[in-house]
């Protein structure tokens, strides 16, 4: 039996192994905010979450009932209210789920959505953009989402969850990192020479290929099967997309092709603009892969039991 607490820990620690950072990076953000912590007063310092001194992972958190014994867990891409309750159903089955763990981000976790992005600059900088450009880049769009997220109603799938009494976190850049990661070394291994055997290679991860199942794999969207690859970026983690002005950065950088989860409408074109392939390898599967390997991870050492729900397909590699 593990707690969703030491799971929760264990992510953590194995996000910060695969992260684009470097730990110096990021123990010199959590010094900082011990800082600041230290310095806050009354009801700033009563309600502030502590888990953010050692956790730099603001969309990735316990939100209810960490401290219970769990083994038979509910992981979901999203897990809202609908989907808690699903979990309620299937225990008046007998399924006995212990606990749901969300890829996207709630409660909490999602009001501090634009924090991770920061992490973005550098990613930005190891396409060879320059610091000063990417930290500008993201300076911007960080507020953008900070203001963006903060009309939600957060606590809502909070409050489902500690109603019914599920056991609740969210885990989203920790699996993240572990894709992003992935990719790179597998398109660097790989080398594919044109776009077509891009795809080709990413279709041969089991993730994708479940994918075509719904049509929804591997998928160009700007550039021609027979471009070359050329010199890749991903963008598979740090929180959500930065803005359009990135992709001109990156063409003067080198960057010749994209691979992301997804693109809005605005970046294909400015994409289109700068001349920079994109494969949009897919939502759903790139959530799932990244969760898949964390998984991997837990299963091999508490022995949790994975039910697959809300658009998540369990993969093992072990
Ligand atoms: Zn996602």
């Amino acid at each position: 039996m593990v707690t969703l607490k030491e799971l929760h820990e264990f992510a953590v620690e194995e996000a910060i192994k695969v992260d684009p950072r470097d730990k110096d990076r990021i123990d010199e953000i959590l010094q900082k905010r011990n800082e600041k912590y230290e310095d806050l007063e009354g009801v700033r310092k009563d309600k502030y979450d502590q888990n953010r001194l050692k956790n730099p992972y603001d969309d990735s958190k316990i939100l209810h009932a960490g401290n219970t014994d769990v083994e038979k867990i509910a992981v979901g891409i999203d897990i809202e209210t609908q989907d808690l309750l699903l979990i309620d159903r299937l225990n008046e089955k007998g399924i006995e789920i212990d606990a749901a763990i969300a890829h996207h981000p709630e409660g909490r976790g999602l009001a501090n959505l634009h924090q991770v992005m920061k992490m973005q600059v550098e990613t930005l900088e190891q396409t060879g953009v320059s610091i000063s450009q990417a930290e500008a880049i993201v300076r911007g769009r960080v507020d953008e989402v900070r203001k963006g997220v903060h009309s939600g109603n957060h606590p809502r799938s909070v409050q489902t969850a500690t109603l019914l009494d599920i056991p609740y976190a969210c885990l989203h850049t920790v699996a993240d990192n572990h894709v992003n990661n992935y990719l790179e070394k597998y398109v660097e291994e790989k080398n594919p020479d044109r776009i077509s055997d891009l795809i080709d290679i990413l279709i041969e991860i089991p993730e994708y290929e479940w994918a075509l199942e719904y049509d929804l794999g591997p998928t160009i969207f700007n550039g021609k099967k027979k471009n070359r690859v050329g010199k890749v970026a991903y963008d598979m983690t740090g929180g959500t997309e930065l803005s359009k002005e990135r992709l001109e950065k990156m063409a003067q950088s080198g960057v010749n092709t994209i691979i992301a989860m997804h693109m809005s409408k605005k970046q294909i074109k400015e994409a289109k603009k700068q001349n920079i392939n994109v494969v949009a390898a897919g939502h759903i599967s790139s959530d799932s892969i990244g969760l898949n390997l964390l998984l991997d991870k837990m299963v091999d050492k508490f022995n949790i039991k994975v039910v697959e729900l809300s658009g998540f397909k369990r993969v093992t590699r072990l």
